[in-house]
């Protein structure tokens, strides 16, 4: 069924749409499953699950971390990581910096911006953002390739759909000055709208893997 999924989603996306395939809680079979249909961008929210697949599975899969990331565990994923999305905080960058100025990496990452109206979400407002934006030649190993975000959880599509342009909007203003490329917007329930307001990377876990036993 993996593998139908994906070609299924895979069908619906424009050339310049990457899909990062959400694996959480998932075993590694099930990427393995994906992978060898030809998959290679898997996207993990805990730090020790993203480590314990690393290890175990394929080395040329392109790892993202896309959760929350706690300052203490940057360490663990900076060896390896393709791309960090959830960016929110300088703190949390200058740890990147830090760590990954040990191994004279350069790491990709995502500012997280906040979209959303419920306050669980994390992110970024636009002037936190520019903040982050304006010192970023102080941390020469860290790559910001874009933004990420999410829409509320919600039924309402117009809702989410303008929460993706209010991103899209940003994304665009900041895109010139910063070299911006990616913007990493929507998952299963709402990828498509995500699309159509601009998205180029989406992060698609239970349509492909099914639902999530927590
Ligand atoms: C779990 C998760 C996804 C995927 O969610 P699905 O609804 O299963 O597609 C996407 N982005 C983030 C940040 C997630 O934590």
């Amino acid at each position: 069924m993996i593998k139908e999924n994906l070609a299924k989603i895979k069908s619906k996306l424009p050339d310049h749409v990457n899909l990062v395939a959400v694996s959480k809680t998932k075993p590694k079979e099930d990427i393995l499953e994906a992978y060898h249909a030809g998959h290679r961008i898997f996207g993990e929210n805990k730090v020790q699950e993203l480590v314990e697949k690393h290890e175990l599975l394929p080395q040329d899969i392109d790892w993202h971390m896309i959760g929350h990331l706690q300052r203490n565990k940057v360490k663990y994923i900076i060896p390896f990581v393709a791309l960090i999305h959830g960016v929110d905080s300088l703190r949390l960058l200058k740890e990147i910096e830090k760590q990954s100025a040990k191994i004279n990496r350069v790491q990709n990452i995502l500012l997280q911006v906040h979209i959303a109206d419920e306050n669980t979400k994390f992110g970024l407002d636009e002037k936190e953002l520019v903040e982050i934006l304006n010192q970023l030649t102080e941390y020469p190993h860290v790559k910001v390739l874009g933004l990420m975000g999410m829409a509320t959880f919600s039924d309402d599509q117009q809702k989410i759909a303008s929460e993706f342009e209010y991103l899209h909007s940003l994304f665009l203003k900041y895109q010139p000055e910063y070299q911006l490329t990616t913007l990493s917007m929507g998952m299963s329930n709402d990828f498509e709208i995500a699309i159509q307001n601009g998205s180029n990377m989406i992060r698609v876990g239970s349509s492909i893997f099914g639902e999530r036993n927590y």
